[in-house]
C-alpha cells in the first residue's frame, strides 16, 4: 500500500453504471477530489430503471435522475451525463458504444484521469464491471490513467459472511492507495437517493466498516502525461455541452 494523497488532477471524470454508485460507492472518494480542487464530472450509463428498491413513489427511470442531480449538487460535482442504456444489462451492450460514451464525456471533461468502480464491479453487479470496461477502452485511447475503487478483503468478507452479499475485495498488497475521507457530502448525497438508501441496507454497514477510510487501486498504469493538445482535441458530438446537467 502506498500514500493517502489522491492524485493532483484538474478534472476527474467518474464512469459508473447506476444513479446512486457515485455516492453509495464513490461518494467519499469524489468529494475528497472536489475538496482538493479537482472539477470532477460523472458520467452514469443507466437511469437505474430496473432497480428492485423503491423507497419513494413514482416512475423510477424520473425519480432517480431528479436524486441523480440532487446528489451531484451535494457532492461538489460540476456535471453531470446521463445515458439510457439498460440497467441490468449493459453487458449486452457493444463495448465499443458504452467506450464511446466514455472517451468522449473525458474529452468534453478535458480529464487527466479516470474514477471508476475496480474492475472486479465490487458489489457483483455486472453493470459495474462492464461500465469499468468501458472506462478503460476510453482510458487506454486516450492514454488516461484509471483508478478503481475497491474495498479490502477484510471488509468485503464480513460483509458476505454477515449479509450474504456477493462484494470482491483486495488484500493489502493489491491496494494503491488508502485515503482519508469526511464522509459528510457522501452521506447528504446518500440522502438525495431516497429510492434507494432504505434502511437495512447494506450500504450502511459498508460505511461502518470503511469508517473514515477508502480503497483505491491504478487499474492502468499511470503514464508520462502526454501534451494536452495530444488528448483533448475537439469535443466529440455525441458528449456536447448541452448534454451535461449543471448541478
Ligand atoms: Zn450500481
Amino acid at each position: 500500500m502506498s500514500g493517502p494523497a489522491l492524485p493532483p488532477w484538474r478534472s476527474v471524470l467518474a464512469v459508473v453504471a447506476h444513479p446512486d454508485d457515485e455516492s453509495f460507492g464513490l461518494g467519499a472518494v469524489l468529494s475528497a477530489f472536489v475538496e482538493q480542487g479537482t472539477a470532477v464530472r460523472v458520467l452514469c450509463l443507466t437511469r437505474g430503471e430496473a432497480s428492485t428498491l423503491h423507497g419513494v413513489p413514482g416512475d423510477l427511470d424520473a425519480v432517480r435522475e431528479r436524486e441523480l442531480v440532487d446528489a451531484a449538487k451535494e457532492i461538489g460535482l460540476v456535471g453531470v451525463l446521463l445515458r439510457s442504456y439498460p440497467d441490468g444489462g449493459l453487458a449486452a451492450v457493444a463495448l465499443d458504444a458504452l467506450a464511446a460514451e466514455a472517451r468522449e464525456a473525458a474529452r468534453a471533461a478535458d480529464a487527466d484521469g479516470i474514477v471508476a468502480f475496480d474492475s472486479t464491479g465490487v458489489t457483483g453487479h455486472q453493470d459495474h464491471v462492464r461500465a469499468t470496461e468501458a472506462a478503460l477502452a476510453a482510458a487506454a485511447v486516450l492514454d488516461l490513467p484509471v483508478l478503481g475503487w475497491t474495498l479490502p478483503r477484510t471488509v468485503a468478507d464480513t460483509l458476505n459472511v454477515e449479509l450474504g452479499s456477493s462484494f470482491a475485495g483486495h488484500d493489502d498488497d493489491a491496494i494503491d492507495l488508502v485515503v482519508p475521507v469526511d464522509r459528510t457530502r457522501q452521506l447528504r448525497a446518500v440522502t438525495c437517493h431516497a429510492s434507494q438508501a432504505v434502511p437495512g441496507s447494506v450500504l450502511w454497514r459498508r460505511l461502518d466498516l470503511l469508517a473514515g477510510r477508502e480503497h483505491l487501486r491504478w487499474l492502468t498504469t499511470p503514464s508520462a502525461p502526454a501534451p494536452s493538445t495530444e488528448r483533448t482535441g475537439a469535443p466529440a458530438p455525441a458528449a456536447t455541452s448541452k448534454d451535461w446537467i449543471t448541478p
